[in-house]
């Protein structure tokens, strides 16, 4: 029998690389999603692939399927979605996890959750590695994001103690590349989309935070490895590209890429926008083998081809 996966979150942007990679893997691929942020254009040529099932549903309500293997993607990641609705999100992260965990407790499931780098708040440690705790704002207004997935993160180790569930937890970095959602208001999306337009670049601040951005192929690579991992190995273990760049830098390189007239705005930085962010990946590379392959520059020109379709449609 093939092996069975559940995608939460499946027609997301993450999630929908990850249905792609466990099809062509010769996997049983149910995907779930309740649409929110996600689109059924990203998982659209899976429809009707006879190792495809896609379900509407939403992980705060119990689920009752018979699987192998679960990875736990279901959230909106960008602030803009995050924040439309805190209360919702702080349910998709807390009450999502307690089904999914209860889900996997029932089937002896393997589990894996996509946390991420904003568990660490706005680090006072740099780089960030997995043992250090964070500094987060517990009632701001990425406190229902950030609350919910650290939240996530206790409960999923609370089953692994309490249950002796197999768990995996990855504290995922800013990941970019096709299918990442055109309006979600993401620094990649929003800059490539911009320049494509020839409309102004929206520099948050000043530009000079940082993030480090992973390109997609090499993030789903490293969540498949995690989930193949032996047995004991739960994580938390840090998945991103530890390239670090400034806003400013970032914003260059994608008008170098796209050309075109667009120039920089600057606008007020947002409540609690983290001033520096790069992952300690020591762990990964010890643990999975695992570091990312593909350059700022290329993935760059991946997703702007992806999106000059979208501009165009
Ligand atoms: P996304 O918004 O594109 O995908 C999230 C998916 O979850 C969407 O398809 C959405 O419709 C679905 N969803 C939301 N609430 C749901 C609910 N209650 N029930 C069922 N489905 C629901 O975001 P993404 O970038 O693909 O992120 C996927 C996961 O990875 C998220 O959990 C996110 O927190 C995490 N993550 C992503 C990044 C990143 O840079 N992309 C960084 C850190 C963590
Ligand atoms: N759950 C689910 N699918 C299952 C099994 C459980 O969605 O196949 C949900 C169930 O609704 C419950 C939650 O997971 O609220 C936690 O389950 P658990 O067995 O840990 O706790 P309990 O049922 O005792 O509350
Ligand atoms: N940002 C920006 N212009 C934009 C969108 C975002 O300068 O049009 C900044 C934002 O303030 C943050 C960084 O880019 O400092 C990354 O933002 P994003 O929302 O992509 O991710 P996160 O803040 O969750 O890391």
């Amino acid at each position: 029998m093939n092996k069975r996966v559940l995608v939460t979150g499946g027609s997301g942007f993450l999630g929908s690389h990850l249905c792609d990679r466990h099809i062509k893997d010769g996997a049983d691929v149910l995907c779930i999603d309740n649409f929110f942020t996600g689109s059924k254009a990203n998982i659209s040529h899976l429809i009707g692939h006879p190792h495809f099932e896609l379900m509407r549903h939403d992980v705060t309500f119990p689920l009752y399927v018979e699987v192998d293997q679960i990875y736990n993607l279901a959230c909106p990641a960008s602030p803009i979605h995050y924040q439309l609705d805190p209360v919702q999100t702080t349910k998709t992260s807390v009450h999502g996890a307690i089904n999914m965990l209860g889900l996997a407790k029932r089937v002896k499931a393997r589990i894996f959750q996509a946390s991420t780098s904003e568990v660490y708040g706005d680090p006072e440690l740099h780089p960030q590695p997995e043992s250090y705790w964070g500094k987060v704002n517990p009632i701001g207004p990425r406190s229902c994001y950030d609350e919910g997935k650290r939240c996530a993160e206790t409960l999923f180790f609370d089953y692994y103690r309490q249950h002796n569930l197999d768990i995996k937890v990855v504290r995922i970095f800013n990941t970019y590349g096709p299918n990442m959602h055109p309006n979600d208001g993401r620094v990649v999306s929003n800059f490539v989309v911009q320049a494509l337009k020839g409309e102004d670049l929206t520099i948050y601040g000043d530009g000079q935070q940082t993030r480090s951005f992973c390109y997609v192929d090499d993030m789903i690579d490293g969540f498949v490895r995690m989930m193949d991992s032996e047995k004991g190995f739960t994580g938390p273990v840090n998945m991103g590209n530890p390239g670090e760049f400034t806003m400013l830098e970032l914003a260059e390189n994608v008008l170098c890429l796209v050309g075109g007239k667009s120039k920089l705005t600057f606008h007020p930085l947002p409540t609690d926008d983290p001033r520096q962010r790069k992952p300690d990946i020591s762990l990964a590379k010890e643990k999975l083998g695992w570091e990312p392959r593909v350059r700022l520059e290329d993935g760059l020109k991946e997703t702007i081809t992806y999106f000059k379709k979208i501009v165009n449609s």
